[in-house]
């Protein structure tokens, strides 16, 4: 099901020649009224009237998490406060929070991207919407709360927790929606076992799961533990909130609503712009956004676009479910490593646990990558013959991944050190920038 046919199934030329419009109106409206922007135009040489189309984009500064963080609580507003009518923030990694500001027309935009996005996931009037997202500075809870009254749906604003409550809600309602993160999704899918009962005897039909990372493996063990659709979608408050990209029926990627949110890819180290298909770090353009507009906002996910057609109708471009962070990111021999990549080589390997470190090192010159993966108590039993064929397999399949070759170095189940809190899994003993 599709909200907005004139705009999301869009013939691709007629939907370039809009966003050029809207990029070039952006332009002038950024420096006209922010002067982070205009600083930076300036620094660059760059006019307004030098952005005429889409083919310009490239000329224009990035913006970063830490240009929020230095412009702390509004500075990059593009508008008086009198035309503010909303205030939501993200946590930032340290101290302050990331704030960001709508204007009357930004809440409006809002709340149809995000109707554009329940609609895809198949709800309609009919449906009674459970929405377990936070309600509050968060982004989550209001952006979905818009978007399913927009379509005429039945909302219940019950925000996290409380998972009995949730339940019971889920059954006494009816609820055929759910709303949340895919690991409270879980977690009320164990809740309900625990109570005796079953997500599968609820009316629950479809789940809606975003604001986290999640894999394939951990949509199929939703769909198999609830019972629901699993669909993915997309957002960050510095953009706009949930409503920037979402999954069709399909499952096949996340369309992005790029009349709006124009997305690029990017090499994460040089900031060069990279052809479709290519894997890299997301970039955003809000091209109608009012009170904070963003230019070239550097995500830091990784992932990479697909523009073909989708057998939804859909002309926008799709995404690939996000597969890690620049923060992650390695170089090694000049070719951009993520342990993402690493670790899915690894998961899918037999025999395998996954429990890894991957080491970079210099000899000389030379950029070294090594993997050490523990293996299983039966396979640690094997003979040497059969080690060797295993670590040749996953030195192979790695090479093919990468691009480049990695020494793989099988070890003793239990050998490599826990952490409670983030593993740390890279260590990288070049001494890069002294001599
Ligand atoms: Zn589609």
């Amino acid at each position: 099901m599709i909200w907005d046919h004139e705009h999301e199934t869009m013939p691709r030329d007629d939907l370039r020649r809009l966003q050029g419009e809207r990029l070039r109106a952006l332009a002038a409206r950024a420096h006209e009224n922010v002067p982070f922007y205009r600083e930076a135009f300036d620094k660059r040489g760059l006019r307004p009237e030098h952005i005429r189309s889409l083919d310009d984009l490239p000329l224009l500064p990035f913006t970063t998490k830490s240009d929020f963080r230095d412009h702390y609580p509004l500075g990059l507003s593009a508008v008086p406060l009198e035309q503010i009518v909303r205030i939501h923030a993200s946590s930032g990694t340290t101290g302050k929070p990331t704030v960001v500001a709508y204007s009357a027309a930004d809440v409006d935009l809002w709340s149809e991207v995000m109707a554009r996005t329940v609609t895809a996931a198949g709800v309609t009037r009919n449906d009674i919407v459970q929405n377990a997202y936070g309600y509050g500075l968060f982004t989550g809870g209001l952006g979905f709360h818009y978007g399913a009254e927009r379509v005429g749906a039945t909302v219940i604003p019950v925000s996290g927790g409380q998972s009995k409550r949730q339940i019971m809600l889920a059954q006494d309602l009816g609820s055929t929606v759910l709303c949340c993160t895919p690991s409270y999704a879980l977690y009320l899918a164990e809740t309900a076992e625990e109570m005796g009962t079953s997500l599968r005897d609820t009316k629950l039909r479809v789940g809606i799961f975003g604001a986290e990372p999640w894999s394939e493996r951990m949509r199929r063990e939703i769909e198999d533990k609830t019972g629901l659709l699993a669909i993915d979608i997309y957002g960050l408050s510095e953009i706009i909130g949930p409503g920037v990209s979402v999954e069709c029926e399909h499952q096949c990627g996340l369309h992005i609503f790029e009349d709006h949110f124009l997305p690029e890819i990017v090499d994460p180290a040089t900031g060069e712009p990279l052809p479709y298909g290519e894997k890299g770090e997301l970039v955003f353009t809000t091209l109608t956004k009012e009170a904070m507009p963003v230019i070239r906002y550097r995500t830091g996910d990784i992932t990479s676009l697909n523009p073909e057609p989708c057998a939804c109708g859909r002309t926008m471009t799709r995404m690939d479910k996000i597969s890690g962070r620049t923060d992650d990111m390695i170089i090694v021999r000049g070719i951009n490593v993520f342990p993402s990549q690493i670790e899915g080589v690894l998961l899918q390997a037999k025999g395998v646990q996954p429990h890894y470190l991957i080491i970079v090192d210099r000899q000389r010159t030379l950029d070294d990558l090594e993997v050490w993966v523990e293996v299983s108590d039966e396979v640690f039993a094997d003979e040497v013959r059969q080690l060797e064929a295993l670590e040749e397999r996953l030195r192979r399949e790695l090479q093919e991944v990468l691009g480049i070759t990695a020494r793989v170095k099988l070890v003793e189940p239990r050998s490599i050190q826990r952490s409670e809190g983030k593993a740390k899994r890279v260590i990288d003993r070049r001494d890069v920038y002294s001599g």
